[in-house]
């Protein structure tokens, strides 16, 4: 059986990655990693479905135990992805498609050639300004240190293999089909 393919969906903060993932999850074509994170969950969140929710200590003993494909700090929390998950099911033939930010796909990059790095890309400038400005939650402070960080990653777009723009959920999600089946 052929090895199933090792597929990373990154982009700046605010483009609509995780919007995307949530929508994979209703295909059949990939098998979406769970990271570990030591972030604590959101309403609605399950643990093992969206994140697996650990520790500090507990995250520590993972990557010391080389149990991290690749791992990143983001915005004060950690995120790894799960080695055994993603080996195992690649192995069993599936598909796995990673849903990171951009250190860990540079990570990826570097330990697997053959990884097919996507890179989410708004519309436009303005309509990802838009977004992060819209989280009604954020201070001024906050504000500005996101869009900063943002411009800071649309900058390595250059280092993917694909870029997707996000006009719409469904045609990025065919997008990411039409690639897994190459
Ligand atoms: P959130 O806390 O909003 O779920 O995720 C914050 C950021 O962490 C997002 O950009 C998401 O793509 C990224 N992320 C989620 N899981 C992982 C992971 O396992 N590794 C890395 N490097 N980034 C991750």
């Amino acid at each position: 059986m052929a090895r199933g393919k090792l597929i990373v969906l990154s982009g700046p903060g605010g483009v609509g990655k995780s919007t995307i993932s949530q929508e994979l999850r209703k295909h059949d074509d990939f098998t979406l990693s769970v990271s570990y994170t030591t972030r604590k969950p959101r309403i609605g969140e399950i643990d093992g479905v969206h994140y697996h929710f650990v520790t500090d200590e507990e995250f520590t003993e993972l990557v010391h135990n080389n149990e991290m494909l690749e791992h990143a700090e983001f915005a004060g929390n950690k995120y790894g992805t799960p080695r055994k998950e993603v080996e195992s099911a690649r192995n069993a033939g599936r598909n796995v498609l990673l849903e990171i930010e951009i250190s860990g796909a540079r990570q990826i990059r570097e330990h697997d050639s053959s990884a097919l790095l996507v890179f989410l890309m708004p519309p436009s400038w303005e309509v990802l300004k838009a977004r992060i400005e819209g989280r009604g939650t954020d201070t001024p402070e906050r504000i500005a240190a996101r869009l900063a960080l943002a411009e800071e990653e649309m900058a390595a777009a250059k280092e993917f293999d694909e870029i997707l723009i996000n006009h719409e959920v469904g045609e990025v999600v065919q997008g990411l089909i039409a690639l897994a089946a190459r």
